[in-house]
Parts: structure tokens; C-alpha cells; sequence
């Protein structure tokens, strides 16, 4: 799943400094995420960095943009050539949000 903003949005631009992939941007009412560039984070943190720093927790899994883990991390190398990711079978809790305990117990893993 992408991430995505609901209309609770309070415009507070919190997130957009956060996202790792520059997906986050200011949209006609509120904050939106590019789907096409959002990895939910894997690759970089455990959890979706925008849903972090919200203050209304309105950055929430997409769930018509279901992903696979895998996928996230091919997206995540694709944007950033440069950078050296672990294997998708070294992911842990830290760079990985479907490793982490908080969101699998969730059902989100
Ligand atoms: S989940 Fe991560 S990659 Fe996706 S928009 Fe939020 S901060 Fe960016
Ligand atoms: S941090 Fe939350 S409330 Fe603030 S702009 Fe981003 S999505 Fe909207």
C-alpha cells in the first residue's frame, strides 16, 4: 500500500521535509503523496515517516495501492541509484515497516 493523506490534513507541511523519497507535496486543500514515488518508508525507517510527525495521524495506508514489501524496496533503489539498501532478506524493524512488530500485530505487516 502507498501511503496517503485523508482530509483531516491541517496543512502543517510537518511531513513533507520528512519523506526520504520527496513524494510529499502541497495539493489544492491538502498535503499529498505521489504514489509512484512512496516506498512507505521501507529501505529507510520502520515506520512511514510522514505518519511519524503528523499531528492528526491522517497519513495512513492506501489500501487500494496494496504493495509488497519487495516492491517498495525495488522502488526505493530505483529512486536513489546512488544509495546502497540491504537485501529484501535483511530488512529489519528499523528500515522496514512490514519487520515491525508495532504494524504486523496490526495486521499491516
Ligand atoms: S510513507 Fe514514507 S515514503 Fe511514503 S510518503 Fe510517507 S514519508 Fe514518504
Ligand atoms: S503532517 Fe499531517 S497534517 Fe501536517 S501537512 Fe502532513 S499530512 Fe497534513
Amino acid at each position: 500500500m502507498a501511503t496517503f493523506i485523508t482530509d483531516e490534513c491541517i496543512n502543517c507541511g510537518a511531513c513533507e521535509p520528512e519523506c526520504p523519497n520527496g513524494a510529499i507535496s502541497e495539493g489544492a486543500d491538502t498535503y499529498v503523496i505521489n504514489p509512484d514515488l512512496c516506498t512507505e518508508c521501507v529501505g529507510f525507517h520502520g515506520d512511514e515517516a510522514c505518519q511519524t510527525v503528523c499531528p492528526v495521524e491522517c497519513c495512513v495506508p492506501d489500501a487500494d495501492l496494496r504493495e509488497e514489501e519487495v516492491d517498495l524496496l525495488a522502488r526505493a533503489i530505483r529512486l536513489h541509484p546512488e544509495q546502497r539498501f540491504p537485501g529484501v532478506s535483511d530488512l529489519d524493524d528499523t528500515n522496514s515497516r512490514f519487520r515491525n512488530p508495532k504494524w504486523v500485530n496490526q495486521g499491516r505487516g
